[in-house]
């Protein structure tokens, strides 16, 4: 397991991580230990415990209400401090909106989650979609280099976000802000997203687990988001040991 001590930052993908993925984003379960878990460990590291997701800010804290830790929302264009300082990057341009609307609209079971800063389609509930909406992202790759728009392609999701924004440049800002500035980043994540912050890690001398398959640089594979619950829930019962 990887090493928690007070001195540590604790930074957690939600998706996949920390919770099993459903069939939308909005039928995800948060178990009550976990909550509970997440509320102990964040008060034990001082604060320094943020999620760092796909997800909006205000899905993010819908999801774990009353707790509201620092977090980084929309894969890094949503940047919230411990103390609930929020920094936004400027929203995806309407003709990018435009051609992800029309597809989303294209075929039944598409999902399109608008987070503003970012764009979402998810193919979950209709994978039979995937080639159609490839095809869609190849044609129109000239526009969104145009507009500056990064296309990254998920667990049956395809995000859309402006350059410059990812979840390791993400980190790196908040890794540089009280209570995280010089503390041991641990991070854990289990997309193609997470290795943005994968990338960064060494840089910042942190750490990192994956979940579900192996990461280069992870020190840890947990095989399941229910095995992560179990360690954090463990680790908020016999408390953070000193450094
Ligand atoms: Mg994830």
């Amino acid at each position: 397991m990887p090493p928690v001590s007070r001195d540590t930052a604790l930074l957690l993908d939600i998706d996949g991580t920390l919770l099993d993925m459903a069939r939308s984003p909005e039928r995800v379960i948060v178990p009550v230990d976990l909550l509970r878990a997440l509320d102990r460990l964040a008060r034990d590291l001082s604060g320094a415990l943020a999620f760092v997701s796909g997800r909006s800010l205000v899905s993010i804290d819908k999801l774990f209400a009353p707790l509201r830790p620092a977090a980084i929302g929309a894969h890094g264009g949503e940047i919230r401090s411990a103390g609930g300082r929020v920094l936004r990057a400027p929203p995806v341009p309407e003709s990018v909106r435009d051609i992800f609307v029309r597809l989303s609209r294209s075929t039944p079971g598409l999902l399109l989650e608008d987070k503003g800063v970012g764009l979402a389609l998810h193919y979950r509930l209709a994978p039979e979609a995937k080639p159609m909406l490839t095809a869609a992202m190849e044609e129109n790759a000239s526009l969104f280099e145009d507009e500056k728009v990064h296309i990254q392609y998920g667990k049956a999701v395809i995000d859309a976000r402006p350059f410059g924004v990812d979840k390791g440049s993400a980190v790196a800002r908040l890794a540089r802000q009280k209570p995280f500035a010089g503390r041991t980043i641990l991070f854990g994540g289990d997309d193609t997203t997470d290795l943005d912050v994968f990338r960064v890690l060494p840089r910042l001398g942190g750490h990192g687990f994956s979940v579900g398959r192996r990461f280069p640089g992870a020190d840890h594979v947990f095989a399941s988001p229910r095995l992560v619950r179990q360690w954090l829930v463990q680790l908020a019962e016999t408390g953070v040991g000193a450094s």
